[in-house]
């Protein structure tokens, strides 16, 4: 068996990435658009980084299955989205989100990791808002936000029941700037077949356009995962069939490490009603 080395930079928790980010080597601005780099994905994880990669100046190419981002399972997401603002002054922090996920992750999760997802969440909420999504305010006019999830503390942010709808509108927005700059290109309608290695790096993958039948071939400097969930492995879902696991099957197949399999999301939503004494409707 392999030992999965997560590469977590050393030093005290808080300041590890912070640390890892300040050493890291800078990309010379002149160079940047001559680097072409794949983002297979377009939901809020393959959209984001598509279109933040093409600000900075990088040729992107973006492929999906859908035949719009707009239709990637992102487009599902309901309750919200947890951040330590401590707009409702009840002594929420960083910290606390942090310990929430962790306990959250049945004391399983990468600490290091989930440190700074807590440290990033309310970055994550400026940059959503600067996108144009339309977050629920209170009557002042602030955001406002829920309690979820079981913890003591109001630091959901969350828009209506459709806040991924939103969020995807807003990166699909944000997206199709780059598109229309020139900067990112997209290509819908494709089905990544395989991931294809040089000397040990990805640089390039092969596709199937589904309209067509062609089989493709794109090549790149860097390609970037963000195909989602791989819940349909399991019998009973939440996620829609298409989040198949499939282009992560190709790049495990071409030697990737694949991590935590039982970490998957299952809402009570997808529990067969069994009985008149079970809620037949439950909202996340
Ligand atoms: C019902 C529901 C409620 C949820 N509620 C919340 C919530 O309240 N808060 C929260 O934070 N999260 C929530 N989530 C989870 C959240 O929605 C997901 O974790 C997140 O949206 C995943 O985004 P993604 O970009 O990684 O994947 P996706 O949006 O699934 O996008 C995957 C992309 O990869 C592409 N792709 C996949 N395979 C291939 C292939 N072989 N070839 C080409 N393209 C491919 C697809 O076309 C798509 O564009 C919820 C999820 C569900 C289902």
């Amino acid at each position: 068996m392999r030992k999965l080395d997560s590469k977590i930079p050393d030093g005290p928790l808080a300041d590890k990435w912070n640390n890892y980010k300040a050493g890291l080597r800078l990309v010379n601005p002149a160079n940047k658009k001559k680097l072409e780099i794949i983002v297979v994905g377009s939901g809020l994880a393959g959209a984001s980084a598509a279109s933040a990669l093409g600000e900075l100046g990088y040729k992107v190419k973006v492929f999906c299955f859908q035949d719009s981002p707009r239709r990637a399972h992102s487009v599902a997401a309901q309750g919200g989205i947890n951040a330590a603002k401590n707009y409702k002054n009840d002594n929420d922090s960083v910290y606390r989100l942090f310990y929430d996920m962790i306990k959250g992750g049945d004391y399983r999760a990468r600490e290091a990791n989930v440190y700074r997802a807590a440290e990033v969440s309310n970055q994550v909420i400026d940059h959503f808002t600067a996108l144009g999504v339309p977050f629920a305010r209170d009557y002042g006019g602030t955001l406002d936000t829920r309690s979820f999830g079981g913890v003591q503390v109001s630091r959901t942010f969350y828009a209506k029941g459709v806040t991924g709808q939103q969020c995807l509108l807003g990166t699909y927005s944000s997206l199709t700037r780059q598109v229309a700059k020139g900067s990112v290109k997209m290509y819908p309608r494709r089905d990544m077949l395989n991931l294809v290695i040089v000397q040990g790096k990805a640089r390039g993958i092969i596709t199937r356009n589904l309209v067509s039948g062609e089989i493709e071939r794109h090549s790149a400097h860097a390609v970037v995962l963000a195909t989602g969930g791989y819940g349909t492995v399991y019998y009973l879902s939440t996620l829609g069939l298409g989040s198949n696991a499939s282009a992560a099957w190709t790049a495990f197949k071409k030697g990737a490490l694949f991590a935590n399999p039982s970490f998957i999301q299952i809402h009570p939503t997808s529990i067969p009603v069994l009985n008149d004494y079970q809620s037949k409707l439950t909202l996340m």
